[in-house]
């Protein structure tokens, strides 16, 4: 069994001070974890959750990253400078990356490529909308979303797969893990192969409205290696809760 993988995602949420004292309760130096661990800030609290986290098992991503390596692009933060800050992961194609700045299949596979060649681990998500899972298109979504983001891919070394029912998120409304794991066995098998890793050791993580009361039966399944867990994340207590259930 890969060792599970734990990212907390803690959108456009904190304060200098909260990051602290969260980082405080949840990155125990020297401490031993039964999952990886990743918690992803904004990017203006990076810096400061990378400190914290020193000497500790937890490790911090980025929320997303420019497809560009660098130059005229305002407002934009390259692989290559979370990279040099201590990342180690980022984000990409998150659900509301794709709604609100229109991010598409062949964006998200550029921003993809440009993470693995500054060295960093990518989670990149998929997921289908209530209305497209009520239509019965849910695996077709998927499948388009996991064979545009991948199929250009070099190697699947370095990548994750988080599968983020979009009507699960921030809902309270969990996918069941039968309905959890059917997807996910779905999505391990669009994983293109001979893609450097077997396709059984890529990592996929389930997300949407994973709580400390629902994460050890979605932990329980086999195709499901992780979870990218949000609002539950921003609570220490919460979030180690996910942890140990892991
Ligand atoms: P919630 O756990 O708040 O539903 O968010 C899930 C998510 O979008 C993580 O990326």
């Amino acid at each position: 069994m890969m060792r599970p993988l734990v990212i907390g995602n803690w959108k456009m949420h904190g304060s200098q001070a909260s990051v602290e004292s969260l980082l405080r309760e949840l990155a125990r130096p020297g401490e031993q974890l039964p999952a990886d661990v990743v918690v992803c800030p904004s990017f203006v609290h990076l810096q400061q959750a990378i400190g914290l986290c020193e000497g500790s098992p937890v490790e911090v991503g980025a929320q997303d990253c420019s497809a560009q390596d660098s130059g005229a692009r305002t407002g934009d933060v390259s692989a290559a400078m979370l990279a040099d800050l201590g990342c180690r992961w980022v984000i990409v194609g998150h659900s509301e990356r794709r709604q609100y700045h229109a991010e598409g299949d062949e964006l998200i596979a550029a921003k993809i490529t440009a993470a693995i060649s500054a060295g960093l681990n990518v989670v990149v998500c998929v997921g289908e909308t209530r209305a497209e899972r009520e239509a019965g298109d849910a695996h077709a979504v998927v499948a388009g979303q996991v064979r545009g983001a991948l199929a250009g891919q070099a190697s699947l070394g370095g990548i994750a797969v988080a599968y983020e029912p979009i009507w699960a998120i921030g809902t309270g409304l969990t996918a069941t893990p039968d309905q959890a794991q059917q997807m996910h066995a779905f999505i391990r098998a669009q994983l293109p192969g001979q893609k450097g890793v077997e396709t059984n050791r890529v990592p996929l993580l389930y997300g949407g409205s994973v709580k400390p009361d629902n994460a050890a039966a979605l932990f329980g399944q086999p195709d499901i290696d992780g979870a990218l867990v949000g609002g539950a994340s921003l609570d220490a207590g919460d979030f180690r809760h996910i942890i140990m259930a892991a």
